[in-house]
């Protein structure tokens, strides 16, 4: 049975960061592979938020997104536009009735998201506004809701946050791998050179490290929020 799958993320790049590898597998079986990227991005870099300002940068981006979603085989991305590393200026609900409106349209099988510890507090909003927007409610579809991890985010979260990220599921991304290290190069300009956590160089590594913790040459590793067979 193929799968209708959701990946809702609060940036660009953090899509492929998080699920790359993952993706392209859910791509290459067939399934219905859709991507919901919630801030704009980079407005946060100005002390104002003025979206005139980055016009081209944001454009920039979307074009990236575009472009790693076609390599990565999914469809291309939905987009909205919340303000960048400000969404805590947000009330959650409005967060959250804009995630339901793609998943009630959507009816993803299933769904990941950021892990609930991140640094970034975009990362942490939209891990909560998903599980709510996802919540088991009679007559849904979903089989499964996992969180990924995010190189620069979730390994500088705060020890004291009570939720490290300690995954529990493992993809084998082997032959996917170079698909999402192409796929990253379409965000050149988020990435940095090594040794950033954002490097494509620690992106292999923790694949690497990912895999062997599973037995594999490489992999992505989840946490599980919820998992039905019903
Ligand atoms: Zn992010």
């Amino acid at each position: 049975m193929s799968e209708t799958v959701l990946i809702i993320a609060a940036h660009p790049d953090d899509e492929v960061l998080g699920v790359g590898g993952t993706a392209a597998r859910h791509a290459s079986q067939g399934d219905d592979v859709h991507v919901l990227i919630m801030a704009e991005g980079v407005t946060s870099r100005s002390t104002i938020r003025n979206v005139e300002q980055h016009d081209a940068n944001l454009s920039d981006l979307r074009q990236s997104a575009a472009t790693a979603a076609g390599l990565l085989g999914t469809r291309p991305p939905r987009f909205t536009t919340l303000p960048d590393n400000r969404m805590d200026s947000l009330d959650l609900l409005d967060v959250v009735k804009q995630i339901e409106t793609h998943v009630s349209e959507i009816r993803p099988t299933i769904v990941y998201t950021h892990h609930g510890g991140d640094l970034n507090v975009d990362h942490l909003i939209v891990h909560r506004a998903t599980l709510t927007a996802c919540r088991p409610l009679p007559g849904h579809v979903l089989r499964a809701i996992y969180t990924f991890e995010t190189l620069s985010s979730t390994e500088w979260g705060s020890p004291d946050s009570g939720t490290p990220f300690q995954p529990t599921h493992f993809v084998n991304v082997s032959g996917t791998l170079a698909q999402k290290i192409t796929a990253l190069r379409c965000y050149e300009a988020e990435m940095r050179p090594f040794p950033h956590a954002r490097s494509l160089e620690a992106v292999q590594a923790l694949a690497r490290l990912r895999g062997a913790q599973s037995g594999l040459a490489a992999a992505e590793a989840f946490g599980v929020i919820r998992s039905f067979w019903s």
